[in-house]
């Protein structure tokens, strides 16, 4: 069984025969796959294929061993260029397609990847801690290693908008020794903010209150906010997705301002052992604040209750028995 998604918030179901599985790929039987923010947007705009891209699976066939665990990187990246080579697979200079998008996703039973995106589990991390290492902590994490390359010392950040995403950031900010405040006009993403250990943001209408700014909403006034109260040399952080264009106004202070502003796309994969040292520290207790488990039937439900804002992290979890670790 598989999604599709048909636009317009509907969502159908499908079965289909498994078919032969291509050269170089695997087939994962799908034992998580989180919804994500991003995936709203499908879910308006329908999808020609399969969506879901925060996947954690086991392999039943192909190029890996069986009973791989593994979690799937979704940039597939050709390996070759020289970035590629340089470890820095995120930059790939061909890079095709991203699964979830281009190419069949994970809200489904299976699904097949190209061999060189399954990122094996080590044995200690549970499928529902490591699958935060994409989207959420790995994508933070990146972000952050590139912002703190422009600073020599960060006393305080600010995270602007605690969903999954900024509240990988609140979680790995802390694990990096970077104190962080945070902010959501949403009371219950906040007070969960706090609960990782994040200080509720005070009054943000003053210029020049932190070294960095992570805006993690991609909502307009969210963008404004971080030009305004980052102090003069510190660094922004766009991490926020909209389809909105990120605008720099020429106001005076923009214009005399010193400032970084940093964007980054996903993670390479030579940053994942460092990542799976994140998740060991951080990571259950991530996961108990934000996952909600549900299953592939239940998907419809999830999206609705992830829309309204009761769930921050919606997973579906695969029913098999014997996967209790997924759903704890
Ligand atoms: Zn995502
Ligand atoms: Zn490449």
């Amino acid at each position: 069984m598989r999604a599709r998604f048909r636009g317009h918030g509907e969502i159908e179901f499908e079965k289909a025969p498994l078919g032969d599985i291509a050269d170089g790929d695997v087939r994962l039987r799908v034992d998580v796959c989180a919804l994500c923010g991003s995936d709203k947007r499908l879910l308006h705009s329908g999808s020609p294929v399969v969506p879901g891209h925060e996947i954690g699976g086991t392999v039943v066939g192909g190029a890996l061993p069986e009973g791989t665990r593994g979690i799937v990187y979704i940039p597939v990246f050709c390996g070759a260029c020289v970035r590629c080579v340089a470890g820095r697979t995120n930059q790939c200079l061909h890079l095709s397609e991203l699964i979830g998008w281009q190419r069949d996703g994970g809200f489904a039973e299976h699904v097949d990847v190209p061999a060189r995106c399954v990122l094996p589990v080590p044995d200690d991390i549970p499928l529902s801690v490591a699958v935060l290492g994409l989207d959420t902590v790995g994508t933070a994490a990146h972000a952050l290693r590139l912002a703190l390359r422009t600073q020599d010392t960060v006393d305080r950040a600010l995270v602007v908008g605690a969903g999954p995403l900024g509240l990988g950031v609140v979680a790995v900010a802390q694990a990096m020794g970077v104190a962080v405040d945070a902010f959501d006009p949403n009371p219950a993403r906040l007070a969960t903010a706090t609960a990782l250990g994040a200080r509720p943001a005070g009054d943000l209408s003053a210029e020049n209150q932190y070294d960095m700014v992570v805006e993690v909403s991609g909502a307009d006034a969210a963008r404004e906010t971080a030009q305004r109260v980052v102090r003069p040399g510190g660094t922004v952080v766009a991490l926020g997705e909209s389809n909105e264009p990120y605008t720099m106004p020429a106001t005076p202070r923009w214009r005399r301002t010193d400032c970084y502003t940093v964007r980054s796309f996903y993670f390479p994969v030579d940053e994942v052992d460092a990542n799976w040292d994140l998740l060991r520290g951080v990571g259950a207790a991530l996961r108990d604040l934000i996952v909600k488990p549900l299953t592939l039937p239940e998907l419809p439900e999830a999206f609705a209750r992830f829309v309204a804002g009761d769930h921050v992290k919606p997973c579906i979890v695969s029913t098999d028995a014997h996967l209790t670790e997924v759903t704890r």
